[in-house]
């Protein structure tokens, strides 16, 4: 989708710091890092929600997901992936993006 940022950050055109790229999906860093580490895994196809992404596309996010949280070492303290779908849950940002955060305590509640 031509005006979309995540799109334009999957595809090189905004520059972002990228953590993993594979043919169906790209990991880059949170600009505005609520934890040490947060990583947004998104689908490289311009979807907004779950429901609209392939069983490949699901399975593809989290196994990056859970690769990358493995190689920052955060596997074993222990890490959060969440979506934030829609105006209650706060989603700025309308293509779908896989939150990876870890690096301290998380609490829950979110704030
Ligand atoms: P949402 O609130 O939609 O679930 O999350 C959007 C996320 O995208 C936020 O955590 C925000 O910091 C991040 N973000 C927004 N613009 C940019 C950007 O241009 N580059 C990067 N790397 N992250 C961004
Ligand atoms: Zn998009």
């Amino acid at each position: 989708m031509s005006d979309c940022l995540f799109c334009k950050i999957a595809t090189g055109q905004i520059k972002s710091e990228k953590v993993f790229e594979n043919d169906t999906i790209f990991a880059f860093k949170d600009i505005n890092p609520q934890a040490p580490q947060h990583i947004l895994v998104i689908p490289k196809r311009h979807i907004n929600s779950p429901a609209e992404a392939t069983g490949s596309e699901l399975t593809a996010i989290f196994s990056a997901a859970a690769r990358i949280a493995d190689e920052l070492k955060i596997k074993d303290s222990g890490f959060r992936m969440v979506f934030n779908q829609g105006p209650d849950a706060g989603q700025a940002v309308p293509h779908l993006h896989l939150h990876l955060l870890g690096g301290r305590p998380l609490h829950w509640p979110p704030g």
